[in-house]
This record gives C-alpha cells, sequence and structure tokens, in this order.
C-alpha cells in the first residue's frame, strides 16, 4: 500500500501550549515545521475548511491546496471554488479517481454509492487522495470533535492512521459557533447551500438536505450506517495516535 512519500524520521516537536484553541498558532507551526512538504485539503462543503483556507492564505498563500472532484459534486461546490480562485489568487487542486463514472458503472454497476457507499468512496475519494499525499509529509484538515462521535477523540496532530503521515486539525476544539463567527467576521467565502439547510455538503448521490432538530451530518448517507467517506475513520483496531 503506497503511504506518504517520506515520514519525518525524528520525532516531531510539539511546542508545548500549541492548542486547538488557536488555530492560527496550529497553522503557524504545521507551516513551519513542515516547509513545502504540507497540504490543506478543502472540501468546499463547509465552513471549518474555509476558515481554514483562509488562514492559511494568510499565513502562507504558496501553500498546496487540495479537494476531491468526485465528478458528482453540486455545482454550488465548483462555483465555491470558483469564488476561492478570485478572492486567494490561487489554483485550488482537483484530486480525480481513477475510474470515470462510466468506468465504475460498468466495473460496479451504475450506481455504486447506492449499493456500496464504501466502495464508492473506496474508488472516489480515498484511494485519489492516498496517491495525492504520498508527494507530502502532513496535511492539514477542516476537522472538528464536535462534527460527530467518531470525531469526539480528534488530536490537533495525530500520526495518520489511513494515509500514513501526519494529520493536523487546527480547528479541533472549536465549535459550529465559534467558525461561523469567523467565516462571517473574515467575509471568508462558504458554499451557498449552508444558506438552504445543507450544513455540509459531498457528493450529490450522498447528501440530503437536514430537517429542524436533526444532527449537522444527518443528511450525509442517509439511509446508510455510514458517517465518515474513509479518509478520516481508524483503521480497525486502531486508536487515535495523538502527537
Ligand atoms: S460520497 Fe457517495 S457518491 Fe461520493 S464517493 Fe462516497 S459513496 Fe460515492
Amino acid at each position: 500500500m503506497q503511504q506518504f512519500a517520506a515520514l519525518p524520521a525524528e520525532p516531531v516537536q510539539i511546542p508545548a501550549g500549541l492548542d486547538a484553541d488557536s488555530p492560527q498558532a496550529v497553522i503557524a507551526w504545521a507551516l513551519e515545521s513542515f516547509p513545502g512538504r504540507i497540504a490543506l485539503a478543502c472540501s468546499f462543503g463547509g465552513p471549518t475548511g474555509m476558515a481554514a483556507l483562509d488562514m492559511v492564505m494568510e499565513q502562507d498563500s504558496s501553500t498546496p491546496v487540495c479537494y476531491l472532484d468526485t465528478g458528482l459534486l453540486f455545482e454550488q461546490t465548483l462555483e465555491l471554488v470558483e469564488r476561492a480562485k478570485a478572492r486567494y489568487g490561487i489554483s485550488p487542486i482537483p484530486i480525480r479517481p481513477a475510474l470515470t463514472l462510466a468506468e465504475q458503472g460498468r466495473a460496479f454497476g451504475p450506481q455504486l454509492w447506492a449499493t456500496d457507499p464504501d466502495k464508492c468512496c473506496a474508488l472516489r475519494k480515498v484511494e485519489p487522495m492516498r496517491k495525492f499525499l504520498s508527494q507530502y509529509d502532513a496535511w492539514m484538515t477542516g476537522l472538528r470533535r464536535d462534527q460527530a462521535g467518531t470525531r469526539a477523540d480528534l488530536k490537533v496532530v495525530e500520526r495518520d492512521t489511513i494515509f500514513g503521515g501526519i494529520k493536523i486539525s487546527p480547528f479541533a476544539g472549536w465549535d459550529e459557533r465559534m467558525v461561523w463567527a469567523y467565516v462571517r467576521a473574515h467575509d471568508v467565502p462558504y458554499n451557498s447551500l449552508h444558506d438552504e439547510g445543507f450544513p455540509t455538503l459531498g457528493c450529490t448521490p450522498c447528501t440530503r438536505r437536514v430537517e429542524e432538530g436533526e444532527h449537522a451530518r444527518a443528511g450525509r448517507w442517509a439511509g446508510f450506517d455510514k458517517i465518515e467517506c474513509g479518509l478520516h475513520a481508524r483503521a480497525p483496531g486502531n486508536e487515535r495516535v495523538g502527537l
């Protein structure tokens, strides 16, 4: 299995006091610790990723920014990519699956997301991301502990048990209210569907509007016992290895 290009041989030194309360401080440490060897993953489907993008661009606008272009994104998500390009003067890197939708349909059936979403996510998200991250030692995400039970024990810095490198989540300790306060205060661009009942957005077949009182992630893979695409799920039997 292909892993990150070169895991740091020496232990990663985490400064005392570095905590998710200050995403800017975590980002500054991350950029300094992995110069030229770190990327930001932004889904363009959630406000935390956009706040992360804004903070990273503020500190180093040459940081590579990537997103998973599964071929099934909402047009509003693609439109947000264009707005981010204009706002920050960047060219987000689309990470695309090896198979086109037609090829996947011929190999596994026309709507794999409806029959085996884990397999579909593996083909269209996890494996393409694995290939992309093989160029880097570390990546930054917009994950927060309050987003889902599967993320409740998220560490700010983790040894990534899925991809094998270092995963940094500067917003681990923030909540939804804090993120939106930052987005509003800094006029950060965000996905217009958030104003229409979609707290988070993934692929069109696997995202629905959330009703009042439902959990924010209730609209993802509705009807399946699945709340993660596999990028952030722990490998079976593994604990989160915080650094
Ligand atoms: S979110 Fe749905 S459509 Fe997108 S890769 Fe996963 S299963 Fe497939």
